[in-house]
């Protein structure tokens, strides 16, 4: 994520005027204030109004009402204010309305619980309900965990008919579609985007050639279906507006892409105490994760802490880490990897998150030798079983 948002901010940053300083600096006390606050920024000919999100001298993020994330250069806000009326997220059935407005007739949008889907006539009744089946499972996680999720906006996903109009929709949102990408979810936009399959493109699926696009976005579904896919990015959704993870904040790719994976497996969605220990092990994830000890042997648990190089060199065997990592501490500590999970989110988020504090912040739930922890847990991987 830090480059796909870096330029920008190197931009506003040159256009950063001093008056600018004392304009923000009362913004910076609304941050802080409950989350009913609504404030309104006008910038020349334009007023947004929502919820700040982050801030620094430079630039002003806002939540706006429909979940989509709205940047503002700090020096283009001519006067700002606290509104009467609380902030108020757009309800499920305005969202729906929207999606109408913007996709037109050729698709039809279904609401199930908090999800919102457009898809292709016909169709988009089953994914709400696979989406919505998904929050469920994915709140009952949280919960037991300690966690009370934040749960303000309806989850948007659009499943678009074929791959050219999935495309032509990830190019509004910057995003340039490789031919192994399925789906992805955008923090800006806070919708999922996916399309509907044909032959011709899975079969170009195979596992050696996965990217991971930019953070948070990838595929990284093993058996490539829709199906898998929907869970994949609806649990990033979900991540990100229970904040597990900060929309704009520098979340290291294996924290966002573990918890996906975690997902992934249905007996994982389905908990309860009549499912196994061995149900939830994601066999293929495994897999990936033995591929990678065995290919590099002596990588260490320090570096992919530290880094995000692994998702670029070895994507599907860095996801096989990610997933067995998350396992792990899922498994044997829940209530430490939770709050884990939100120390990371609470960081600053336009703060670069350096090699040192991740290692520092994941020190909280391994405690103070990661040499030590290391060594449980690839024993405990070791001994899940398989081959
Ligand atoms: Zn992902």
């Amino acid at each position: 994520m830090g480059s796909y948002h870096g330029g920008i901010r190197r931009t506003w940053a040159a256009r950063l005027a001093a008056a600018v300083l004392v304009a923000a600096a009362p913004i910076l006390s609304w941050a802080d204030s409950p989350r009913t606050v609504q404030v309104e920024l006008t910038c020349g000919a334009e007023v947004f109004r929502g919820r700040v999100l982050a801030h620094n001298a430079q630039e002003v993020w806002l939540e706006l009402a429909s979940g989509r994330l709205k940047q503002v250069a700090a020096g283009d806000v001519a006067s700002f204010r606290k509104t009467d009326e609380p902030f108020r997220p757009i309800s499920a059935a305005e969202l729906a309305s929207q999606l109408r407005e913007e996709l037109g007739s050729a698709f039809e949008v279904r609401i199930t619980g908090r999800s919102v889907v457009a898809a292709r006539q016909g169709t988009a009744r089953t994914y709400a309900a696979l989406i919505d089946e998904t929050a469920r499972a994915f709140e009952h996680y949280t919960s037991v965990r300690g966690l009370s999720a934040a749960r303000d906006f309806p989850l948007a996903a659009v499943v678009f008919p074929n791959r050219e109009s999935f495309a032509h929709a990830a190019k509004a949102d910057g995003v340039t579609v490789s031919s192994t990408l399925r789906g992805y979810y955008h923090p800006v936009s806070n919708r999922v985007l996916l399309f509907e399959e044909t032959a011709e493109t899975a079969q170009g699926m195979n596992g050696a050639d996965r990217h991971q696009l930019f953070a948070m976005s990838a595929q990284g579904t093993i058996s490539g279906s829709l199906h898998d896919t929907i869970v994949h990015e609806a649990t990033h959704q979900l991540a990100f507006n229970a904040g597990l993870h900060h929309r704009i904040g520098p979340t290291p790719t294996w924290v966002a892409e573990g918890l996906a994976t975690l997902f992934e497996v249905d007996a994982v969605r389905e908990s309860g105490p009549q499912v196994t220990r061995a149900r939830r092990v994601h066999a293929a994830r495994l897999a990936a994760y033995r591929d990678g000890r065995r290919r590099a042997p002596k990588a260490t648990l320090h570096d992919f802490i530290a880094r995000d190089d692994m998702f670029q060199t070895m994507p599907v065997e860095a996801y096989g880490e990610a997933w067995a990592l998350s396992f792990y501490l899922s498994e044997t500590r829940g209530r430490e990897y939770v709050a884990y999970l939100r120390a990371v989110a609470r960081r600053p988020p336009l703060e670069k998150y350096t090699a040192e504090q991740r290692l520092s912040d994941f020190h909280t739930v391994s405690g103070p030798d990661l040499r030590q922890f290391e060594a449980g847990y690839r024993r405990f991987i070791d001994g899940l079983g398989g081959s």
